[in-house]
């Protein structure tokens, strides 16, 4: 058994989903089928997201879900002959959803209703896969996975109950693996009261490790528009180079800095059970791609991580004391408490500075709380870079030209926080 997993730029218009069809049909070989996972089609997600958002303030939302509709309609104009069935499973699916807009009440949770909306980007999307791949007689049987992935009901960020998934995995997925492809939902669950979760955006790639962990699968392939994991996003870097294998700890490492060519989440139950993750592109089936899995390398390319739209902040004490473990753990509270997540930090005799992700709403509550005790100085608008097994040309390439406030060099990883940000490459 293996897990497939395609995400929107895999299915964001017709010769995409003919496209994954083809690598379907490739793979058949009598006895083993794959679970399939998919994530909205194309932007369909921002999309929602948009859609949702003018509900929730009574604004009227017909023109963008209306895009929606054409969008999910056209591809299967071209996928399918008239008439098809899917087109009723598909009209279903937006008149649900439009029904559940209607009730949308501005005085409830944002969050759970978010995700009753949102949610529909791969309902869509697995269903029209589901239907084509049994158009093209590739054997195949459409999963709702929100009663088999049971999470808590922290909405968009949901945890997973690992037990009862297990055991709803084992009774009732794996039997269907016997018989046919299965192709289900990334990104989604569901609570024990049958509401809809998300385990927060792009978090297909970690639905494809809970199914990877829970049957468990021999192997998960991540389909992606790029060879495979490079050393850096093709979209700021002219000259990437494509690890062929890479451990999982070294990867795990990278999402922490910020690569976001994974979803932090997926490493760790494939770490724990050994099962190798391939990445590869869609464009380019036959090519090896990379393999992330338990192994040992020498020396590998540097990797180039860079956050955006982070904040640098820094504290003083008012009256000239030393930066110790109590204001240590006032400032450390605080981060907690208004939900900082720290990506660097640096002190010295009299002063402490973290580096964070920018939010416009929370910083000023932040820096509000800790402002009778702390003179605080802060710039926005800064980058985090990060060189994994830097070399020193390495960091001569990145550092060249750029304005930097704070810097740190460990044995492993250089970081610097940078006034100068990067382009995206045209
Ligand atoms: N469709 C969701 C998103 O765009 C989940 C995913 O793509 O992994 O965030
Ligand atoms: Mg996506």
């Amino acid at each position: 058994m293996k897990v497939f997993k395609f995400g929107g730029a895999s299915v964001k218009d017709a010769a995409a989903v003919c496209n994954v069809g083809t690598i379907l049909q490739a793979q058949q070989s009598g006895s083993s089928y794959i679970l399939v996972v998919v994530s909205a089609m194309g932007k369909t997600t921002n999309a929602l997201e948009q859609v949702f958002e003018k509900a929730f303030h009574q604004q009227d939302f017909t023109a963008p879900l209306s895009n929606l509709q054409q969008y999910h309609y056209q591809i299967i104009r071209e996928l399918f002959p008239e008439q098809h069935p899917v087109q009723q499973q598909v009209e279903n699916l937006f008149q649900q959803l439009q029904a559940y807009l209607s009730t949308i009440d501005s005085s409830d949770l944002y969050d759970k209703q978010y995700d009753q909306v949102v949610s529909y980007g791969e309902l869509l999307a697995s269903v029209i896969l589901n239907e084509y791949l049994t158009h093209v007689q590739v054997p195949s049987t459409w999963l709702d996975c929100r009663p088999i992935i049971r999470t808590d009901p922290i909405w968009r960020e949901a945890k997973v109950d690992w037990n009862l998934t297990q055991n709803n995995i084992q009774n009732s997925v794996k039997p269907l693996l016997q018989k046919t492809h299965v192709v289900t939902q990334g990104f989604l669950g569901g609570t024990f009261d049958e509401f809809t979760t998300t385990l927060g955006r792009e978090g297909s790639d970690y639905t494809a490790a809970i199914f990877a962990y829970c049957l468990p699968a021999q192997s998960v392939t991540i389909w992606k528009d790029v060879a495979g994991l490079l050393n850096a996003d093709p979209k700021l870097f002219s000259d990437t180079v494509l690890y062929q294998e890479i451990s999982f700890q070294e990867t795990i490492e990278m999402a922490y800095y910020g690569a976001s060519v994974i979803h932090p989440k997926t490493i760790k139950p494939l770490a724990i059970s050994h099962i190798p993750l391939y990445v590869k592109s869609f464009l380019h089936p036959e090519a090896p791609g990379t393999v992330i899995h338990d192994c040992r390398h020498d020396k590998i390319a540097p990797a180039f991580i860079v956050k955006q739209q982070q904040c640098l902040i820094s504290f003083q004490e008012k009256d000239f004391a030393f930066i110790n473990e109590s204001n240590l753990s006032t400032i450390f509270a605080a981060l907690a408490n208004y939900r900082f997540k720290i990506n660097l930090m640096q002190n010295s005799a009299i002063s402490f500075s973290v580096c964070t992700d920018s939010d416009a709403t929370r910083l000023p509550l932040f820096m509000q709380s800790l402002q009778e005790q702390f003179n605080i100085h802060y710039n926005t608008d800064l980058t985090l870079f990060t060189i994994k097994n830097y070399d020193e040309a390495s960091i001569t390439h990145l550092t060249k030209d750029k304005i930097i406030l704070l810097e740190q060099r460990s044995r492993t990883t250089f970081q610097f926080v940078s006034k100068t940000g990067i382009t995206v490459q045209p």
